[in-house]
């Protein structure tokens, strides 16, 4: 098996700074621990038509490459149903057919973390699902025998985190991010996984899923994330954050990239410079305030 790092984005839209800044430093964590990089297209859900061809383009404009053909989620069903096939087989699974206003109204178990799956539907009787099943498709959810689980992080340390009886597959028929993105990483030899620090409380869930599923935990590494300048994760609707954006301003990619590897107190000028300068253990610990530059 190949010992590889990873990006993997949703084709929802153009990636914005934030999603090509993390994009370089999961390249650079890679290639810096002598793994290969791949790219996963996370279609499951909320792709749009187009967007994925825009987004590999843009990681390119910045100099980030790939060494295998991508990956997209939505081929990948057979490699998903026979996880949960398993998990159902463990016994680790049950159908739940709560709506959001359930979950939201039921009174939460004593000791329960915010937020966690009030566990409503793992006590229903056969008779009672039964009854449930003539009215509304089950999601399936794992039948968790811990409350929370511990990771190891390059840049956080150990992080405990909740883990709940979370939806392995929803009642659209849709694979869960959860499941789908554990399944992928070992199906794709990824043992390095580096992305956003909005992704660290999830993570927990992912690592004791690999566990149930007899799969290795890859390394962590949970970056900080680019923001606006009222602190808030950047989103498209900071005004010019897409390198289409920025080059309609009269910024070109090639400025865009350096602006970003400078942000990470690396040098300019393409993404090998920078790697021979890259140190996991240097990197600037705060998120990155974005302020659109003077063209
Ligand atoms: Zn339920």
């Amino acid at each position: 098996m190949t010992s590889a790092g990873r990006f993997a984005p949703s084709p929802s839209g153009e990636l914005h700074i934030g999603n090509l800044r993390t994009a370089i430093l999961a390249w650079l964590f890679a290639k810096s621990s002598g793994r290969s990089f791949l790219l996963r297209v996370e279609d499951l859900d909320r792709a749009r038509s187009g967007a994925e061809a825009e987004q590999l383009r843009d990681l390119q404009a910045v100099g980030v490459s790939w060494d295998a053909d991508v990956v997209r989620q939505t081929e990948r069903a057979p490699l998903y149903d026979a996880a949960i096939q398993k998990l159902v087989s463990d016994g680790r699974t049950y159908e739940c057919f709560c709506t959001r206003k359930e979950i939201q109204e039921a009174p939460s178990a004593p000791h329960a973390p915010q937020g966690a799956y009030p566990g409503t539907c793992r006590r229903l009787s056969a008779a009672e699902r039964e009854i449930r099943r003539a009215s509304r498709p089950a999601s399936i959810r794992l039948m968790s025998e811990v409350t929370e689980w511990a990771v190891e992080d390059q840049l956080h340390g150990t992080f405990v985190g909740m883990v709940d009886d979370f939806v392995l597959r929803r009642n659209d028929g849709v694979t869960a991010y959860n499941l789908a993105v554990v399944v992928d990483d070992a199906a794709q030899g990824i043992d390095q996984v580096v992305r956003g620090d909005d992704l660290l409380p999830s993570t927990p869930r992912q690592a004791y899923l690999a566990t149930l599923l007899g799969l290795s935990v890859p390394e962590y590494a949970h970056v900080p994330l680019v923001v606006n300048h009222d602190g808030v994760r950047l989103a498209k609707r900071d005004g010019a954050v897409t390198l289409d954006d920025l080059a309609a301003v009269g910024i070109p990619a090639a400025r865009v990239r350096d602006l970003m590897l400078e942000s990470l107190g690396l040098p300019g000028g393409s993404l090998q410079d920078a790697l021979a300068e890259f140190d996991p253990a240097r990197l600037p610990e705060e998120p990155w305030v974005w302020i659109t530059p003077q063209a």
